[in-house]
């Protein structure tokens, strides 16, 4: 028989940096700044609504496959509520299992075999491993430290004849790069100039502290071409109900969702319910979260600073970007194994978000989404270390 048993395109692909790292915190009890998910959960009147769509009975069964019409109205509202996109709920938006779900489906229904898909680096982990399902080639452009602003130059040349696709994320997890609108202006009229599609991850689309979110689907010439992903997971802390969305023209969402019905066909009965709930929340909600995101940022940076942290504080998302070599001379990934033994925090290896690994070699990423009392305790724990190493 054939051994090794996985193909090719996955093998490269390893496993999960997220799995070993969130074991290791369970194992040492540490406070785990590793993984991206809240310590606390999203608002009561939004559990309330999925116990609901439970118990009436409403969300039991397969949901339609592009998703519940609430749920789709409930997205273009939000869209037009924000960004003042107009979407038609029926043939412009498709609910998905999460984000990722949505970024596989994309890759998977437009991409054939050797096209090649420009992404910055370092990119979230299951963008490479989506597009090698999928056949095509990854090409990257690396952001870099201090800023992680990109370089339109590079971009501009890492563009081919073989290229389909921009797939663009921003705010950018892990780097907390929030795209301007010059740079977006930039990338737009590369993509038209291009005639490139452009698949845009904007999960993070509410956590931005100072420069606001601008989604490439609103500058001129850019909608047509353009299928913007977002999920509910962070943006009403729900990250396990796994409820994500496409929006584009017709006949983008139509071929993402030629993929998506063979991937899930459908998932999340309730929890799609308790999303259109979430969506229709008051603009409060969105501030508060900021604000409350926004403090611990600063709590954080502050803290990793005073522990010996280079900081890159970041504009969006919930994570912060560090450099550990004023600390030490390890690579991160084995800074990251030993700091749950040495001080009882587990954060994450940022070269496993890149194919370089030089460049990446001393960032370390942790996440500030959770209770400013453990924040403060890693803080504390992490105050210690520098007499450690
Ligand atoms: C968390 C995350 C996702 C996954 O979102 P789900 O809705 O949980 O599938 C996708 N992209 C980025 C950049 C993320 O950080």
């Amino acid at each position: 028989m054939r051994t090794p048993y996985v193909n090719s395109r996955l093998a490269p692909m390893g496993t999960t940096i997220f799995a070993e790292m969130s074991a290791l915190a369970a194992a040492t009890g540490s406070i785990n700044l590793g993984q991206g998910f809240p310590d606390t959960d999203g608002p009561e009147e939004v559990k309330r609504a999925a116990a609901e769509a439970v118990l009436s009975g409403r969300g039991n069964q397969y949901p339609p496959g592009p998703g519940i019409p609430e749920l789709r109205t409930a997205v273009a509202d939000h869209q037009k509520r924000f960004y003042g996109l107009d979407l038609d709920p029926d043939s412009e938006v498709l609910v998905t299992a999460g984000a990722t779900e949505a970024i596989a489906a994309a890759m998977l229904a437009l991409l054939e075999p050797g096209d090649e898909v420009v992404a910055f680096e370092p990119y979230y982990d299951s963008y490479a491993a989506c597009i090698a399902m999928a056949g095509g080639v990854r090409v990257p452009v690396q952001l870099r430290p201090p800023t992680f602003r990109p370089d339109l130059d590079a971009l501009r040349a890492a563009i081919t004849d073989r290229t389909r696709l921009l797939l663009l994320n921003t705010p950018h997890n892990p780097t907390g790069m929030v795209l301007t609108r010059d740079e977006s202006e930039a990338i737009a009229q590369l993509a038209i100039e291009r005639d490139l599609l452009v698949v845009t991850d904007e999960v993070y689309e509410h956590l931005t502290y100072g420069p606001e979110h601008i989604p490439l689907a609103t500058l001129p010439g850019m909608r047509e071409r353009t299928v913007t992903i977002s999920s509910a997971g962070k943006t009403f802390s729900f990250t396990g109900w796994k409820i994500g969305w496409v929006t584009a023209p017709p006949e983008l969402v139509s071929a993402v969702r030629s993929a998506k019905q063979f991937l899930t066909y459908v998932s999340g009965g309730p929890f799609q319910y308790a999303t259109a709930t979430a969506l229709a929340l008051p603009d409060e909600y969105y501030t508060t979260l900021r604000e409350d995101l926004r403090g611990k940022r600063d709590l954080l940076a502050d803290g990793l600073e005073a522990a010996g942290f280079e900081v890159f504080r970041p504009d969006g998302t919930y994570f912060i970007t560090t450099d550990i070599s004023s600390l030490s001379d390890e690579d991160g990934m084995a800074f990251c194994r030993a700091l749950p033994e040495r001080c009882g925090v587990v954060a994450v290896p940022n070269l496993v978000f890149y194919d370089d690994k030089v460049a990446s070699r001393s960032l370390v990423r942790f996440a500030f989404c959770k209770q400013s009392d453990k924040l403060r305790e890693a803080i504390d724990r992490l105050s210690g270390l520098r007499s450690l190493l």
